[in-house]
Order: structure tokens, then C-alpha cells, then sequence
């Protein structure tokens, strides 16, 4: 590397302290570990997710979509969990030390970080494949995390956003309208939402890999069935716009509940509480649809309005058991 291992932490990385106000962190980057202070009353939440160039996302990614991504997908973990996000350490394998990639990188990622309060205390650098792995440190007050497990019969299933346009601006590649490339490139992670609904929800997963996929997960955590309402499914104006021009509308059910790469939140709300839920969400980024409810039946049922029976056909639903009813 043309840039020292310690020249290239202490430029891109090594930022003082000040840029996130953090007065819980004893030690940050410089020492062989970092030192922070957990609040007493308080629960840690943990969670680590790996970028890797072509499988998570296209070779032709900015770098700073990148640095980005690799923080927001895991504040999207925390915000699941309903942690209020604190800390992150970050490993980076780079094929070279390219300083003008590097800026890009570090300001996609301290964007994020800074509008969070969250603050880098250390990591890794390594040369190799382009790969980036953050782990995201976050607070909840004791006992009080949210889990996938939860989600009864009766109760409502929720998502936070709009479904699908990432999956439709990677389908549809250089075409994809700025909008759809934006929620691609630089996803929303719902900490806000994730706050709102600490001993409110029943449940809640982030969606990653689809809706149906994703809700799957909360069905082997608690009552294992569920009916979605395909068309109360929310789309943004950029999702219609293509899926208009784009013919079928399975084709966009498809994508809305399939492709993934959302991080939005799926969560249920007892129905004595929904109206609480979305009130308390109306006012937050992303706000909340009901989109189904929780059955006893195994299996999950897609339906339109008029009460007919919708098949997905994308590829990530062969997973899943249609019951047919
Ligand atoms: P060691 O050799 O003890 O593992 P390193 O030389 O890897 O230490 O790292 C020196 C310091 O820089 C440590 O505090 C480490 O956490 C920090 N650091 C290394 N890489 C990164 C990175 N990508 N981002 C933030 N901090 C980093
Ligand atoms: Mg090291």
C-alpha cells in the first residue's frame, strides 16, 4: 500500500472525538482496544454485518455508496432490536490504498455516523478482495430489546418505508431513476422507528432479504402463519413509475416481496395497541403500513382486496409454504 497501515487509519479514520459528542467512550481508535462506558441500566446489543464487492453489491459501486451502506445495514440490525446505536468498529480489506477512494468511503460512512451519534473506536485494515465489515455496538434500557420472537395470532404486521425499490433499481440496472438508485446505494436504517416501538411490538425483523423471507423468520419465532395483503403493499412514486412502464403487476408484487436489500422494518402490533403504533410512528421517517395479520395456520397467504388468492413467482418464495386458501 502506497499509504502506511497507520498513515491510512490516522487520515480517513482517526477523527476526534468531538465530531459525534460521544462522552461514553474511555478509549477510542490508538490503542490495541477500544474502552467505552455502558450505562448501568442498560442492555448492549451487538451485531456484525460483511459487505463483500459483487456480492453485496455491484463492482460499479461509489465508494462512497459503500461506506454508506456497510454502517447503515447494521443500524438497521440495531434498529430491529429496537437499540438506540452508540459505537461501531470497522474492518476494511482493500486491493489498494487509493486515497481519493478512501475520502469517498469515509464520508459516505461519517455522514451517517455523525447524523447518528455514532462513533468509529476502532478496527481493522487488511489487503485483499474489497470487503467491509462493521460491527455496531447499541443501547436498550435492561430487558427491553426486541426480538422476532412474539408475533401471535391476531396480531398486525407492519413495515416501515416503501418495499422494493432497491430490488427494482438493481433490476433494472443504469436505467433505474435516480430515486430507486438512491434507496439502493444509500438505504435509511429505521432507528427512529425502532425506538418508537420498544414496548409496543410484538415483533420485529429488518427486512433484508424480502418481505415474505424476512416475515418467514418472525413466523418460526412465534404463531407460524400469516395472510399479506399484496396490493396495500407500499410502493414509493419511483417504484409505481417503473412498475407501471414495466408491465405485469406480479412482476412488481414480485420484486416489492422478494428482491430485498429494503432495510426497512417488519414488526406486529397486538390490535389493542396498533393505534398507539401508528401514531407514535406517523411523525418518523418512513412512517408505517399494515400490510397483514398473524394466523395460527401455517404458512403465509398472499391476497388481493377483492379476497383472491395471489401466487408469488419470484425465485425467493420457493421456500416458503403456500396454503393455499
Ligand atoms: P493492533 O496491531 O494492536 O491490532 P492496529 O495496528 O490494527 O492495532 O490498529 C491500531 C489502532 O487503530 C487500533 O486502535 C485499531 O482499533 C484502530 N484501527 C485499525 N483499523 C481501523 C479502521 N479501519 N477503522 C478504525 N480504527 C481502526
Ligand atoms: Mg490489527
Amino acid at each position: 500500500m502506497a499509504l502506511s497501515e497507520f498513515e491510512l487509519i490516522r487520515r480517513f479514520f482517526d477523527r476526534p472525538q468531538a465530531a459525534t459528542g460521544r462522552d461514553d467512550v474511555v478509549l477510542g481508535i490508538g490503542d490495541d482496544a477500544a474502552v467505552v462506558t455502558v450505562p448501568e441500566d442498560c442492555d448492549l446489543v451487538l451485531c456484525m454485518d460483511t459487505l463483500v464487492a459483487g456480492v453485496h453489491f455491484p463492482e460499479a459501486t461509489s465508494p462512497e455508496a459503500i461506506g454508506h451502506k456497510a454502517l447503515a445495514v447494521n443500524l438497521s440490525d440495531l434498529a430491529a432490536m429496537g437499540a438506540e446505536p452508540a459505537w461501531f468498529t470497522l474492518s476494511v480489506t482493500l486491493p489498494a490504498a487509493d486515497a481519493d477512494w478512501l475520502a469517498a468511503f469515509a464520508r459516505g460512512m461519517f455522514r451517517l455516523a455523525d447524523h447518528y451519534r455514532v462513533q468509529l473506536i476502532g478496527g481493522d485494515v487488511t489487503r485483499g478482495p474489497l470487503s467491509v465489515t462493521v460491527q455496531a455496538h447499541g443501547l436498550v434500557p435492561r430487558g427491553e430489546a426486541l426480538r422476532r420472537a412474539g408475533a401471535a395470532a391476531g396480531d398486525r404486521i407492519y413495515v416501515t418505508g416503501t418495499l422494493g425499490d432497491a430490488g427494482m433499481a438493481l433490476r433494472q440496472g443504469v436505467q433505474a431513476a435516480p430515486a430507486l438508485r438512491q434507496r439502493l446505494d444509500f438505504p435509511s436504517p429505521r432507528v427512529e422507528a425502532g425506538l418508537a416501538l420498544r414496548g409496543l411490538a410484538s415483533a420485529v425483523i429488518d427486512i433484508s432479504d424480502g418481505l415474505l423471507a424476512d416475515l418467514g423468520h418472525l413466523l418460526e419465532a412465534g404463531d407460524p402463519g400469516a395472510e399479506l395483503q399484496v396490493d396495500a403493499l407500499p410502493a414509493s412514486a419511483g417504484f409505481a413509475a417503473a412498475a407501471a412502464t414495466n408491465g405485469a403487476e406480479n412482476v412488481h408484487y414480485d420484486i416489492a416481496l422478494t428482491a430485498g436489500d429494503d432495510y426497512e422494518l417488519c414488526f406486529t402490533v397486538p390490535p389493542d395497541r396498533c393505534a398507539e403504533a401508528e401514531s407514535r410512528l406517523a411523525g418518523l421517517p418512513g412512517g408505517c403500513t399494515v400490510v397483514g395479520v398473524i394466523e395460527a395456520h401455517p404458512g403465509i397467504r398472499c391476497r388481493r382486496r377483492d379476497g383472491s388468492s395471489w401466487v408469488p413467482t419470484g425465485a425467493g418464495y420457493q421456500h416458503f409454504r403456500n396454503g393455499n386458501g
